[in-house]
């Protein structure tokens, strides 16, 4: 004879899981609560066999799953509140009329009740509550189950002797102890004689129990039930839309369970339910708080399937985040945006919903890459470069729409792409400026250079431009500047010509730089690593011009690299010997045919060297036989057009 107490400490109302106590997601908002948690979506944290309730230990657990916690019997037709508690429908409170509801005012909805359940006590609406389907089959299943096996276990007269111990009782209080009611012994194991009791309406939602084996009971007996419960019950617990074990089940008010990521994918398209087609009153985003998971289900799938529980939460966040189909990150083919700026989108198609929901759920992140024609149907309809966009608040309407406010992280180029669920994914390679020390090499050795190349011109143009008086407007709008001028600047120099610039705007008071866009994007920054992002963000230039800044990989100055390049050509031309002069716009060569297209060519291959795939010259190629001038005599007169040109761009070879 053996005699046993259990585990459960639990003698009243098991408190609510709390829904913003959600490990492993900085819940700082309410648009937190749309990230799946532990299993089940309980709050608890993802863990596997340690919830799983044990036939031999939590017997009184499992038949609570069953128990209703009002009347204490089993669950008769469950009605799951919208407040995520289950109990039977005759156990539903009188109705009243609720008052001051216009809106929507239907004839079920006037009719309301106060929410028995002491964590709730809220004013629920009868139409929110009906049959929940889910349960109602489990527990059918459960009953079925439990009934064969009695009649199994009456042939081999098994019996287990049971005592019930009330709260009192479990606390050890003797005043009440006299109370104590006479053993019990039902037939089956402890399982099913356990069942019978409450079924009888003899075990108390909140009382305890200990067994006294009777005649063969041994815990052999209550593990094959309790294996053949979760055999029969689990082919309910399947979503309806992913076909897979419940995650994280929502019932909706038309008594349907759906995981709440598959409610979620419903909501981006429909609002009806799947399989009733009635409409689904519940806001797009779904989340915890206005929409608590059904507490007994997840309690039942915790319970018996915790293990697979949580390899499906683990495998649902994989997809979520990394995975993408082997993708990086998912890509908003819409616009241009620039690191450090913000970006304001209004979300309305239904796959980016999905897309901006599965983003919300991982990092917040998706890249961000500017529509364009293709010129040819097997070319992507985005340009290659683009910038990865973090979200930084989402606001949703209630029919799923979102306005997203978003923020520029970095930039990338795309290195393949592909779909998912009808958006754009890819993999992505960082474009990132060099460092800082890179940074001061390069201006440092900038300046060398391009006084040196100003040896071969004839007469500089004035270098000084940018140590002028910044306030001296007549100056500071007439001299132009030249790309020998841009070059010798500073870093800090060229920013100032940029502030300056915006500074006169600003008193001319143009009309892309007002005090509105002045709110969004924020002053004129100073520091030469946001000014341009900022510039550009304001700048009424073409997105295709603009777009142009995204490949950049240096503070100091957009055509640094092409200046790099147009210097190794330089030193090429030197090497070839022929006559050369090189302006803002390009080089003129002198020399014979063969020897000027030997060195076009070799201007090609010392460019593409460096790393450049597709170099393209513009030539004018001009031949004259009445008489011989060189270049050199028309150097003046270029000098003098060119200083009156303004174009901050590099050559062409
Ligand atoms: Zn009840
Ligand atoms: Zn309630
Ligand atoms: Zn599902
Ligand atoms: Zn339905």
């Amino acid at each position: 004879m053996s005699s046993l107490q259990t585990d459960s400490t639990s003698s009243s109302l098991p408190a609510p899981s709390n829904p913003s106590n959600n490990p492993g997601s900085e819940s700082h908002s309410e648009e937190d609560d749309a990230i799946a948690p532990g299993p089940a979506g309980t709050g608890l944290p993802p863990a596997g066999s340690e919830l799983l309730l044990s036939a031999v230990k939590d017997v009184r657990q499992i038949i609570r799953l069953v128990q209703c916690q009002i009347c204490s019997g089993i669950l008769r037709e469950p009605t799951t509140l919208p407040c995520g508690h289950s109990l039977c429908r005759q156990c539903v409170p009188q109705t009243h009329v609720r008052t001051n509801i216009s809106w929507p005012a239907t004839a079920n909805r006037l009719q309301g009740f106060e929410c028995p359940f002491e964590d709730c006590k809220k004013e629920h609406a009868l139409g929110d509550c009906t049959l929940d389907v889910t349960l109602n089959k489990a527990l059918s299943i459960i009953k079925t189950a439990v009934e064969s096996d009695r009649d199994a276990t009456g042939l081999t007269n098994i019996s287990t002797q049971i005592t019930v111990q009330d709260q009192w009782d479990v606390a050890g209080i003797p005043s009440l102890a006299e109370r104590k009611t006479e053993p019990r012994v039902p037939k089956g194991g402890r399982i099913v004689a356990t069942y019978t009791l409450a079924e009888l309406g003899e075990l108390g939602y909140g009382c305890e129990v200990s067994y006294s084996s009777v005649g063969m009971g041994d815990d052999a007996v209550d593990m094959t039930v309790l294996a053949r419960l979760k055999e029969s019950a689990r082919t309910e617990m399947d979503c309806q839309v992913c076909y897979a074990l419940f995650l994280d089940p929502l019932t909706t008010t038309c008594g349907h369970t759906f995981c709440r990521g598959c409610l979620h994918r419903i909501l981006d398209h429909s609002d009806l339910c799947p399989i009733c087609r009635r409409t689904l009153s519940i806001q797009a985003q779904v989340n915890r708080q206005s929409y608590p998971s059904n507490e007994r289900l997840c309690k039942i799938i915790n319970g018996f399937w915790a293990d697979l529980v949580a390899l499906r939460s683990q495998a649902y966040r994989l997809e979520q985040q990394a995975n993408l189909d082997g993708f990086d990150i998912p890509l908003f083919v819409c616009t241009l945006a620039f690191p450090r700026m913000p970006t304001f989108l209004h979300v309305f198609e239904p796959r980016y919903r999905l897309m901006i929901r599965r983003a919300m759920e991982g990092d917040r992140t998706f890249g961000m890459v500017l529509h364009t024609s293709p010129r040819a149907p097997d070319e992507p309809d985005f340009f290659e470069l683009g910038t990865l966009l973090r979200i930084v608040n989402i606001e949703f309407f209630p029919d799923g729409r979102s306005l997203l406010e978003t923020v520029g992280v970095s930039r990338f180029r795309v290195t393949r792409h592909g779909w998912l669920d009808g958006y754009v994914v890819g993999n992505i390679e960082k474009i990132d400026d060099i460092s800082v020390a890179e940074e001061e090499a390069t201006e440092a050795s900038e300046t060398v250079r391009t006084r040196g190349v100003r040896e071969f011109s004839p007469e500089p143009p004035p270098q000084d431009s940018a140590n002028a008086e910044p306030t001296t407007p007549a100056r500071s709008e007439a001299v132009p500047i030249s790309l020998d001028g841009l070059e010798t600047m500073s870093t800090r120099e060229l920013v100032n010509i940029g502030v300056e610039f915006v500074r006169r705007m600003r008193a001319q008071s143009v009309a892309w730089l007002t005090a509105r866009v002045l709110a969004i994007y924020g002053e004129c920054p100073t520091d030469p690593a946001i000014f341009p992002w900022w510039l550009a963000s304001i700048l009424p230039v073409k997105d295709e011009e603009k777009y142009r800044l995204l490949g950049t990989s240096s503070v100091g100055t957009g055509s640094t690299s092409v200046a790099e390049e147009v210097a190794a050509v330089q030193r090429l031309l030197k090497a070839s010997g022929l006559t050369y002069t090189m302006h803002s716009a390009g080089t003129t060569v002198e020399g014979s045919w063969d020897e000027v297209m030997k060195v076009i060519g070799q201007a090609h291959s010392v460019v593409h060297s460096k790393g450049v795939v597709r170099v393209q010259s513009s030539m004018r190629v001009g031949t004259r036989t009445d008489k011989k001038q060189t270049a050199k005599d028309k150097v003046k007169r270029v000098e003098d057009i060119l200083a009156k040109e303004t174009t901050t761009e590099g050559a062409s070879s």
